[in-house]
């Protein structure tokens, strides 16, 4: 039986597909953006500076100043920039911190976005913004901060780093699985999240082997599409706290901590959303979707334990308390021995 729902669609206008990234001048143009600051993090300016050749006159300036979690200075010098060259819209280029400064841009300016996505993280598809002050990142959803345009080009993502690449997949292969047992889902995100995953679990053990390989970084775009419209839609659960809590607290990196967290997450879920658990098993082509997940990102070269990446066993009681302060949504109720066993098993690394 089908249930009620509410089905919300974005308005976003997508390119996708090999070669793309040659109908940018022409979208800005749709757009009617005639000056264009091109945004990117300092270890992307060379894909910034061919951006710039792309748009031509309409460009006005480039900024390098996108780091993780937007730091509000960069937001502020940004901020600076776009009214000095009296820019009318934005491009970003490069993963969520690229995106995620252009729209804290937005946020205040209103302007227009188009994003050229070149890890496979979501925020593209999102209206959630967040900005980092005094160390603590505030986040919310606003309309303006929603890119206009998508541009999906596998040839801008030949050069993701492989360990990245996998790491990067598995973040929105996260969105993917909370979006299928998220409270307010319903049958056409469903839909979107198991093809994501699928195209996901098809494409990373690919480019793990051969990184160049353009079909398998296509595969893992348009799964990446799929997963972060997913994100954008609907609410999420115990992982995405879990994860935006060992991130801000502990300062652990943020696709190297979902890629940890997933697989025990998914256990911790197991009895309590069966009917997700058979889509992610299947998506994934295994018969346990928790051992599946570990799997995959343990025979692809992931870390698969908080020690790994950087926690420290005595923080695990402070993450467990920061965790559990905060009751939230989730199909398995949260409680502590449970969720102090789930961290116990992540910081070690034990197969779920
Ligand atoms: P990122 O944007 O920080 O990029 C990771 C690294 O990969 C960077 O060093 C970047 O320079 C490099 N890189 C990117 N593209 C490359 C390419 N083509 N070739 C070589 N190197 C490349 O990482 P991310 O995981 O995409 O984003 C993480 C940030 O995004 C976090 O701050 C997270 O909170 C945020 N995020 C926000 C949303 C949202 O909806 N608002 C969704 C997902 C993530």
């Amino acid at each position: 039986m089908i249930a009620p729902f509410i089905y919300s669609a974005t308005t976003v206008r997508v390119i996708f597909g090999v070669d793309s990234f040659a109908a940018l001048a022409e979208e800005a143009k749709l757009l009617g953006i005639k000056r264009v600051l091109v945004i990117s993090t300092p270890g992307q300016t060379r894909l910034a500076h061919q951006v710039a050749t792309q748009l031509g006159t309409r460009c006005v300036g480039t900024c390098h100043q996108a780091r993780m979690h937007v730091p509000i200075d960069a937001v502020q010098q940004t901020l600076d920039q776009v009214s000095q060259l009296t820019v009318d819209g934005i491009v970003a280029i490069g993963g969520g911190s690229s995106i995620g400064l252009a729209k804290a841009v937005a946020l205040e300016t209103e302007l227009p976005i188009i994003a050229i996505p070149t890890t496979y993280s979501g925020s593209e598809m999102t209206p959630i913004y967040g900005i980092t002050e005094h160390g603590v990142k505030k986040t919310g959803k606003a309309s303006q901060v929603q890119p206009k345009v998508v541009i999906y080009d596998p040839n801008l993502t030949i050069n993701l780093p492989c360990d990245v690449s996998i790491t990067s997949g598995i973040n929105a292969i996260a969105h993917a699985v909370e979006g299928l047992y998220a409270k307010d889902t319903n049958p056409v995100v469903s839909l979107m999240a198991e093809e994501g995953i699928r195209a996901l679990a098809t494409g990373l053990p690919i480019i793990y082997r051969h990184p160049d390989d353009i079909e398998a970084r296509t595969q893992c775009l348009y799964g990446a599409w799929l997963c972060g419209i997913v994100l954008g839609s609907v609410g999420m659960a115990l992982h995405h706290k879990l994860c935006h809590t060992l991130g801000g607290s502990f300062n652990l990196p943020h696709a190297e901590t979902h890629t940890v967290i997933l697989p025990y997450v998914i256990a911790y879920n197991r009895e309590a959303a069966p009917d997700s658990m058979q889509r992610i098993a299947r998506a994934l082509g295994v018969q346990d979707p928790a051992r599946g997940m570990y799997d995959l990102a343990k025979s692809n070269g992931a870390k698969v334990s908080l020690r790994e990446i950087g926690m420290k066993e005595a923080d695990l009681d402070a993450a467990l308390h920061i965790a559990l302060q905060n009751p939230y949504w989730n199909p398995q109720v949260i409680e502590k021995k449970p969720l102090e066993a789930l961290l116990n098993a992540a910081y070690v690394g034990e197969a779920p």
